[in-house]
């Protein structure tokens, strides 16, 4: 009888605990997708086998799904192929990006009306000149009896005194942004109405941490724009993650609720490389998608390898002077986004793979000393590189202990010295004629012509191209 009396109670006890049920929730993540769709025939295998093993599965987006791949930035409808594709995976929700405004409000109003899954964004203020509408700042849904609570916020940087995120300007007009982590902080309050609260952010990593140090009523940040690898670290009791970009990785987050409370949070980073299954639909939506671009048009021939970004800089620039009849031009390495182009056909994608910016060409009447001013700032010292690539003139730097001591600028094509009394027709992209220190009485001139435009110009007329010999030296004199 005692015994049936002890047992009883043992049933009662385990009843009793049962019904205080364990829930498991995954939220699996990518962040900085920045268009590159080629992989993610594999991302929706991994996500559909995730779904059939588990019960409560969301999928989120970090921000910044454009800007990186021309098959999807220059489709007819910018960005579209990105969020058909994000659409059939099934996004649940995503924080806006900054690179989301890159194509202009009119496409991205498109491509938010499209989108099957909301983003989030609560430290921005739309006006009712804007063309997107007011995004909501956070959600909060109920899965398996689970009150989840996404907060989103977008990166900002001051842009003279205004608080933007990093895209052109005039993109951003009739839209208002506030500091993220400051605008997070005002609603904490969620934490009460939620059992499991999450910052979709799209701020950074540095800022992410400053986010967990200053809100522990967070319990999970999944992160994004700082294209960093975070493989699940705590900071003040909060799990922060990121997935670097270009869907290398699949964050997965495992949360396990004990009644309604979080009891353990996981992270893991899931290499896409690695993965071997891929969704048949979703490969065939995106080998439409190159199949069908204006932009496999093959436009000239390389006669050779373009191996490095000296022969690609020179192709870049001879198209400058060329197109535009200048003397001289200039590009930046950082501005050449591939490291070859390989004997054979060059076509559209290629090129606007190499120069994806649609930065303009503008135009400087430059004296000899002014384009040493330029030359000398752009010489990378502690890489010991010249950064300009140039075309019309071929130029040594020749440095004695780091220090610049000499310049030597040389006509290309007469190999004579550069006259120092004359004054050069000088063109490079908008973005060297904004970011970089020299020395110019001209104001210069912004032509209607993006580089790209010239490339493709040239290339049009040329139809074969080789390789040119390097213009950049560095001297070390001793
Ligand atoms: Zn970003």
């Amino acid at each position: 009888m005692k015994k049936l009396f002890y047992l009883l109670l043992i049933l009662a006890f385990a009843g009793c605990t049962s019904s205080n049920r364990e829930t498991q929730i995954i939220i699996l993540s990518t962040n900085d997708m920045h268009a590159k769709i080629d992989d993610y025939a594999k991302v929706a295998s991994y996500v559909d086998k995730v779904r059939s093993e588990n019960k409560n599965v969301m999928l989120l987006s970090g921000g910044d799904m454009f800007s990186g791949n021309p098959v999807v930035d220059r489709y007819e409808d910018k960005g579209y192929p990105m969020i058909e594709i994000m659409n059939r995976l099934g996004y649940d929700y995503g924080a806006f990006g900054n690179h989301e405004f890159d194509y202009g409000q009119d496409f991205l109003a498109k491509r938010i009306e499209q989108a099957t899954f909301p983003l989030l964004c609560a430290n921005m203020k739309v006006s009712g000149q804007a063309q997107i509408k007011q995004p909501k700042p956070y959600v909060i849904f109920n899965l398996d009896g689970i009150k989840i609570c996404i907060l989103a916020t977008i990166q900002v940087e001051n842009s003279n005194g205004k608080l933007i995120p990093s895209t052109h300007p005039d993109k951003l007009k009739n839209i208002d942004f506030f500091q993220p982590v400051e605008t997070a902080l005002e609603y904490k309050y969620l934490r009460e109405k939620c059992d499991l609260f999450i910052s979709l952010s799209h701020d950074g990593i540095d800022e992410d941490v400053i986010l967990a140090q200053q809100m522990p009523e967070l319990d999970i940040i999944i992160g994004g724009h700082s294209h960093t690898r975070v493989n699940g670290m705590i900071e003040n009791g909060v799990l922060i993650s990121q997935t670097e970009c270009d869907l290398k990785y699949i964050g997965k987050t495992t949360v396990t609720l004990k009644d309604k409370k979080v009891t353990d949070k996981k992270f893991e980073l899931i290499d896409v490389s690695t993965l071997q299954d891929e969704n048949t639909e979703i490969k065939a939506l995106i080998n439409k998608y190159y199949e069908e671009t204006p932009l496999n048009e093959v436009v000239a021939e390389a006669k050779a390898d373009f191996s490095d970004k000296e022969n690609l800089g020179n192709l870049m620039t001879d198209a400058v002077v060329s197109v535009l009849d200048l003397d001289i031009a200039f590009q930046n390495s950082g501005g050449i986004r591939i490291g070859k182009i390989g004997k054979g056909d060059i076509s559209l994608l290629t090129l606007y793979t190499l120069d994806p910016f649609d930065n303009e060409v503008v135009l400087f009447e430059m004296s000899y000393d002014e384009i040493c001013s330029l030359l000398k700032n752009s010489y990378r010292k502690e890489s010991k590189y010249a950064d300009l690539k140039a075309a019309g003139i071929s130029y040594t730097v020749k440095v004695k202990d780091d220090e610049i001591i000499d310049m030597e600028i040389r006509d290309v094509k007469s190999g004579n010295l550069l006259d120092k009394n004359k004054k050069y027709k000088v063109g490079m992209n908008s973005y060297i004629a904004s970011s970089y220190k020299f020395d110019h009485a001209d104001a210069g001139k912004t032509l209607s012509v993006t580089s790209v435009e010239t490339l493709i110009e040239y290339l049009r007329q040329q139809k074969e191209v080789s390789p040119q010999a390097g213009r950049t030296k560095i001297e070390q004199l001793n």
